[in-house]
């Protein structure tokens, strides 16, 4: 068990130099934290007699809790005044409070749920989680308000020590993990029960303001909960309650409206990109080709259709005997071509357009047989008659 479980506000403490050697301190007695449940390590200062280390980790090695030290190294016998980084170990102290009191509220609004593990790093909470379902945000916004009421209910945490074989059952924890006879369980009174190694506040009330910021799943039935406490978390829900009315207001709606609008306007997007699939058919059956040389030259030029869309119609038409495409879109500020030619005739089109695209100070690039590019608009019509001018040569 680390010293700081005594307590977790303290500080500030004098401590003496037990060993000290290449850049490794062992004192006593030692109120830093070490890795544990989760949560990051201390950082800190030890000084004395006017010269001074930072604390760039502690590490917990066969039970011994050491300080990695960077600047002057205290003689054994020494005796330092010790400092712990407290902005960093309280806000990860909060941390690791809320994120029991996030999986409690989880489960019980999506049952199945299961912990996978925490991370806890300066400005960085995780809580990775097991469930088959969807998280969605209506059940996770009714976990954020339970945390937010047990948060204002001002609930005391207590950490009770336990024999492992005495654990009581409502206590959450995996046994597997536990090497020590005693157990740590933290409880959020009347509300939380966890074996844990990580440390904890005092009183729920201590975190102000808990949201959940992200959810994430790169595996499937694996999800990724980042959090945020305090003033990180009225920061966070002011910036994302003023995307929600910005929003609201460029589509002239209301915010409790704009799930709902949005979901309406994939689907109107959904109806028109079939629209316009059909009427893309009609449009390329009634494409009319002009015979130059014994070839058929279809040459159009578009106001805005997609350049996928033009590709497709492109590589469709070159597939009839002696054809050539030339499509060009004419957009405010690009201008694009795009020119093939069925497979039975000679020209080089890589050359041609290499040529054409110069002419409107851009580039693009293809095969001997279709290429693509874009540049100035205003200089559409000279590519295009440089482009028809080799193919009637
Ligand atoms: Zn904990």
């Amino acid at each position: 068990m680390q010293e700081c479980y005594r307590d977790p506000y303290l500080n500030s403490f004098k401590a003496k130099v037990v060993d000290a050697r290449d850049g490794v301190v062992l004192i006593e007695p030692n109120y830093f934290f070490s890795a544990s449940g989760g949560q990051a390590s201390d950082r800190g200062e030890i000084s004395w007699e006017g010269r001074r280390a930072k604390v760039v980790d502690v590490v917990n090695e066969s039970g011994k809790v050491l300080l990695k030290v960077d600047g002057d190294l205290p003689k054994k016998g020494e005796e330092i005044n010790c400092v712990v980084d407290w902005e960093r170990r309280y806000a990860l102290m909060k941390a690791h409070t809320a994120e029991h009191m996030l999986f409690q509220a989880l489960s019980r609004t999506f049952p199945g749920i299961y912990p996978e593990k925490v991370s806890l790093e300066p400005n960085s909470f995780s809580l990775f989680v097991r469930y088959t379902g969807s998280l969605d945000w209506n059940n996770v916004l009714r976990a954020e308000k339970m945390v937010n009421q047990v948060i204002r209910e001002a609930r005391p945490v207590h950490v009770h020590i336990t024999k492992k074989s005495e654990v009581p059952a409502d206590v959450r924890i995996k046994m597997e993990r536990i090497e020590d006879e005693e157990v740590r369980i933290i409880e959020v009174e009347g509300f939380d029960k966890v074996a844990c190694s990580g440390l904890h506040i005092k009183n729920t009330n201590e975190l102000g303001v808990f949201c959940v910021s992200h959810i994430t799943s790169d595996k499937p039935g694996v999800w990724k909960i980042d959090f945020l406490h305090g003033s990180d978390a009225v920061d966070f829900l002011l910036d994302t309650s003023k995307v929600a009315l910005s929003s609201s207001q460029i589509l002239g709606t209301n915010a409790d409206r704009l799930e709902k609008t949005a979901a309406n306007l994939l689907a109107a997007e959904e109806r028109l990109r079939q629209e316009v699939k059909e009427l893309s058919e009609i449009a390329l059956a009634g494409l009319k080709q002009e015979e130059v040389n014994g070839t058929n030259l279809y040459l159009r030029i578009f106001s805005c259709l997609s350049q996928k869309l033009l590709q497709e119609w492109a590589g469709k038409l070159v597939k009839k005997e002696k054809t050539i495409v030339v499509f060009a879109v004419r957009g405010e500020k690009t201008a694009s071509i795009i020119t093939g030619r069925s497979r039975d005739l000679a020209l080089d089109m890589r050359k041609i357009g290499e040529e054409a695209f110069r002419l409107m100070d851009g580039k693009g690039g293809g095969s001997e047989s279709f290429v693509s590019g874009s540049g100035d608009p205003k200089k559409l019509d000279e590519a295009i008659r440089f482009i028809v001018g080799n193919v009637k040569r």
